[in-house]
């Protein structure tokens, strides 16, 4: 059997797609293999949101150039966010400083990378008549986990200047509701007991079809939240990422109506200062964004959130910096993900907003942020200590003490949860309750209740 290698790094969207990609290489009659030096196709699927992503892919490139040397028949894709048009058509010094690369395949483009093959059943397989930009619809992937990522809209309409993602992803598409629903239906077939739905402004679900009737508006996520809410085996529902201006009291109200939608969120605010905000063209002021996180806490008294914080952005001052340190300490948000900002080649922020905060500066308010955060997120998860919570178990792993497994899920929170049990008491995919018997910043650690 030919064997293929993906290696994916980069947000869950790509996860996911190459979970798909995965599943069409098996259905083409592929192995997958942990080994590169084993495979007869390595599949890179890169990320570009940041510099250390696009490090990382370059620096595992270059480790691959002896295998295609040593094996001419080795066949090599990049896929992914780091392929804008221009690398695509060969027209970037990249593809020239690794032209051992067989394909650069912008993201999605499965078929650049399958034709790449020489197999019999590839005529057919490349014989579909899907114009929405995503290849294989009917292919879903072949989930060996309780939990999925099912992307339910493609692409970003909202052009952050910092951001390459519309560039290199196109304009928002949303999958038709039944599509979804017979994909889900399938995974909850395969074990599969909480789904998240995927998008990189996941509320925008549904703008971009047609009206239901002509007396109603277009479906939302939370009518699609109602389409697969019934499923029996779906225990979790969950969604990523929200985008403050989409998310309507219509969809914030229909979620809170589904018990199966989990309480939590991923809501970034990237900053505290108007100005900033402005600057990144974010389309909300920090007061909108606070009425929102207003509405998701009134709505579930208990939700986490997280959120997103870039510092150092073009022209942040002392005092925007103030602003984004003083609203987290304010909103003490279960977690924060912040980074140091790093312009991106062909984004407007590149072109038009000079990178003028030192490096060491950057690192500053990155540390000070992570400082705060860490203690916000420790008192937070100290609230859970010595209380039941419901826990999916998602894996399993040998224990240092005899007779005993080490099991890891999450509540409905978010919240990573580690505990013992004796060997076969419980496997993934189980739901239980387990009593917190520690906490640290990051996770919760207990007992069977
Ligand atoms: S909302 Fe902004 S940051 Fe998020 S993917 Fe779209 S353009 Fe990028």
């Amino acid at each position: 059997m030919p064997q293929y290698h993906i290696w994916t790094v980069g947000c869950q969207v790509n996860t996911a797609d190459s979970a798909k990609l995965a599943a069409g290489l098996r259905r083409l009659g592929m192995d997958p293999t942990d080994q590169p030096r084993d495979a007869d196709l390595i599949v890179l699927n890169t990320c570009a949101v940041r510099q250390h992503a696009e490090d990382k892919a370059q620096a595992k490139l270059g480790s691959l150039k002896h295998l295609k040397a040593a094996n001419p028949d080795l066949r090599i894709a990049v896929m992914g966010c780091m392929v804008g048009p221009h690398t695509a058509r060969g027209d970037d010094p990249i593809t020239k400083r690794f032209s051992f690369v067989d394909t650069w395949a912008q993201p999605q483009r499965f078929d650049q990378v399958v034709s790449l093959l020489d197999l019999p059943s590839l005529p057919e397989l490349l014989d579909t008549d899907d114009d929405g930009g995503e290849f294989w619809p009917e292919i879903f992937p072949d989930n060996t986990s309780p939990t999925a990522y099912v992307p339910v809209i493609e692409g970003c309409d909202k052009f952050c200047t910092y951001c390459i993602v519309p560039l290199r992803r196109g304009r928002e598409r949303s999958r038709p509701i039944s599509e979804i629903a017979r994909e889900i239906e399938a995974h909850t077939v395969r074990g599969v007991r909480e789904v998240t739905l995927l998008g990189q402004t996941v509320e925008a679900y549904g703008k971009d079809q047609p009206p239901v009737d002509p007396a109603m508006d277009h479906a939302d996520l939370s009518d699609l939240m109602r389409a697969i809410h019934g499923l029996p085996h779906l225990h979790r529902i969950r969604q990523l990422t929200s985008y403050p201006p989409d998310m309507t009291d219509r969809i914030l109200e229909g979620m809170a109506e589904l018990p199966k939608v989990c309480e939590a969120f991923s809501l970034p605010v990237q900053a505290g200062s108007d100005d900033v905000l402005t600057n990144m063209r974010r389309g909300y002021s920090v007061a909108q964004f606070r009425d929102r996180v207003d509405k998701v806490r009134s709505l579930w008294p208990e939700v986490s959130i997280s959120t997103d914080v870039i510092v150092g952005f073009p022209g942040e001052s002392e005092r925007d910096f103030q602003d984004s340190y003083d609203l987290l300490a304010e909103m003490r948000f279960d977690k924060v993900h912040v980074a140091a900002y790093s312009p991106r080649t062909g984004t407007f922020a590149q072109k038009q907003q000079p990178d003028d905060v030192p490096h060491e500066l950057k690192m500053e308010r990155l540390h000070r942020i992570e400082d705060l955060q860490r203690d916000i997120s420790f008192q937070i998860n100290n609230r859970y200590l010595l209380t039941d919570v419901e826990v999916l178990l998602e894996s399993t792993k040998r224990s240092e003490q005899e007779g005993v497994e080490r099991h890891t899920g999450r509540t409905r929170t978010m919240k990573l949860v580690h505990f013992d049990a004796p060997i076969g008491q419980h496997q993934p995919g189980d739901m239980l309750d387990v009593t917190v018997t520690s906490v640290g910043a990051w996770s919760l650690q207990g007992v069977p209740a």
